[in-house]
């Protein structure tokens, strides 16, 4: 099979199996052979890796992948597609093409099943319209990954990248940062895809912690009090976490939290940094 990351090639397969691209799923293929290899290179693919990847599309990276990894596991939602997986990767027996939604998916099952329950490397040129539920997801369930790089639109690896007190700063960001260590591998400019998408991409390497050095008692708790902080940011953080309706959040419960840490009641949840919600989380619980 000859190599997809390239524009006739590519064409020559669509055309092939008269497909056509459907937006509901965020199609958007990769194009190029340099931007292929540095999402590769900087998800660090050994030999003895057991890789996921979400939404193959037409094979393009799952090719590059099954040279590199020890086995991979390739999740599409898009029927159509399954068909040109098993055309295009058909060459490789280390791999499994599964026809499902990640969103769904049984990931730890995978893990158990194809990789002894060690930690998986996660690597994809994500779905935009879904790129912080699926993110969210592997982090909140707490599944075996060892790192998570992905191709993102630009405008969201900068919000997984920055700190308090900026306008991008928000609940992804702080997830980000609790469960990993973010890193930009590479700016992808928009014309490196078919159909060419309206905005540029970057492709982040997310390093998951074993351990996660900021420590808070109830880690879920102090998601939902950073959702509610967020969802009304131009709010004081003591209105917007004692209007949430979350239970055992009282305005006398934020305002003590904040006394005790030497916050000023008028202040706003985007200028606290992690440190200081995983704080304020314990004092509220207590
Ligand atoms: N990996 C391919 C590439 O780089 O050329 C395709 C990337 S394209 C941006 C996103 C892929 O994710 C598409 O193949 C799409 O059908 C698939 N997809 C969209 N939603 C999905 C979901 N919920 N679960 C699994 N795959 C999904």
């Amino acid at each position: 099979m000859p190599d997809l990351s390239n524009i006739s090639n590519t064409l020559d397969v669509l055309k092939k199996y008269d497909f056509s691209f459907q937006k509901k799923y965020g199609q958007n293929f990769l194009i190029d052979s340099n931007i292929l290899d540095s999402i590769i290179e900087g998800a660090d693919i050994t030999g003895e890796d057991c890789v996921l990847e979400i939404g193959p599309g037409i094979g393009t990276m799952t090719q590059k992948l099954c040279a590199k990894a020890r086995f991979v596991i390739a999740v599409e939602i898009d029927k159509k597609l399954i068909p040109i997986l098993n055309d295009t990767l058909s060459e490789y027996d280390n791999k499994l093409i599964l026809n499902e939604d990640i969103l769904k998916t049984d990931i730890k099952d995978l893990c158990e099943r194809y990789n002894a329950g060690k930690p998986v490397k996660i690597v994809a040129n994500l779905p935009y319209y879904i790129t912080t539920p699926i993110i969210m997801r592997l982090f909140e369930e707490h599944l075996p990954i060892e790192s998570i790089t992905v191709m993102v639109q630009k405008e969201v690896a900068d919000r997984m990248k920055v700190g308090p007190g900026t306008k991008d700063y928000g609940a992804l960001s702080l997830a980000v940062q609790y469960y990993s260590d973010p890193e930009i591998v590479t700016v992808v400019s928009r014309n490196c895809f078919i159909p060419k998408p309206n905005v540029d991409s970057a492709v982040i390497k997310l390093s998951v912690f074993s351990d996660n050095p900021i420590k808070v008692a109830d880690e879920a708790f102090m998601f939902t009090l950073i959702k509610a902080a967020f969802n009304q940011r131009r709010k004081t953080l003591a209105n917007s976490l004692s209007n949430a309706g979350i239970a055992g959040v009282t305005r006398e419960s934020v305002a003590d939290a904040l006394d005790k840490m030497e916050l000023s009641q008028t202040v706003r949840g985007e200028v606290l940094t992690l440190e200081q919600f995983a704080r304020l989380s314990d004092l509220i619980k207590r």
